[in-house]
């Protein structure tokens, strides 16, 4: 069985838009308690990696390389370039905040965790590479899906089934990564 319920988001994602193929390198941010590592593990498969990121610990799974840090922080980001040398085939970020449930410190919490993994996208994706992320329909919500675009050639907006009761939550998806001219 899967760890987390939601495993059924990552699965309905990738049912249609394939993000993960055998034998690909992919990056979990947020990975606690490893439903979406479960789901990436089995299907890139032996030849394939996952390195898995979280503040909280998780117990471990077969052919998830596992990193308990917070992704913020610089000397976890050095270590994850470090295991990544030739990069990765799809970054995807499920980090979300702890919830205060004050909405103008939560908002700004969960969007910097997602510019966080929009950065770290552009220093590991491989040409053809892909970003998953998720994000909360709010202040700047929209600036985000401007700054993807500015990244990807395309984007793509996403909200599972498994995310409906979540009424704000949804993911972004960026594909071929452009090369940004300053
Ligand atoms: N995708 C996971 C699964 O399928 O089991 C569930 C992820 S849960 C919704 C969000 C996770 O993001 C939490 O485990 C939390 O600890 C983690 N997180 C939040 N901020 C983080 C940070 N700065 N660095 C690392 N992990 C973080």
């Amino acid at each position: 069985g899967y760890r987390s319920r939601a495993s059924f988001k990552l699965l309905e994602i990738n049912q249609r838009d394939r993000l993960l193929q055998p034998g690909a390198t992919v990056v979990d941010l947020g990975a606690a308690p490893g439903g979406w590592s479960q789901v990436a593990s089995t299907i890139v498969g032996p030849r394939g990696r996952v390195l898995a990121v979280d503040l909280l610990e998780m117990a471990l799974l077969p052919g998830v390389e596992f990193i308990l840090g917070d992704f913020g922080d610089a000397a976890v980001l050095e270590q994850m370039l470090g295991l990544l040398p030739d990069g990765a085939d799809l970054v995807m970020s499920d980090m979300a905040p702890n919830l205060s449930g004050v909405r103008d410190v939560d908002q700004p919490a969960a969007l910097h965790l997602a510019e966080l993994a929009l950065d770290f996208a552009g220093r590991v994706l491989k040409p053809r590479g892909a970003l998953l992320v998720k994000c909360f329909e709010g202040a700047g919500s929209q600036a985000l899906r401007v700054e993807f675009a500015r990244h990807f050639e395309q984007v793509l907006v996403r909200k599972p089934d498994a995310s409906r009761d979540r009424s704000r939550e949804h993911y972004l998806i960026g594909r071929g990564m452009l090369p940004i001219t300053p």
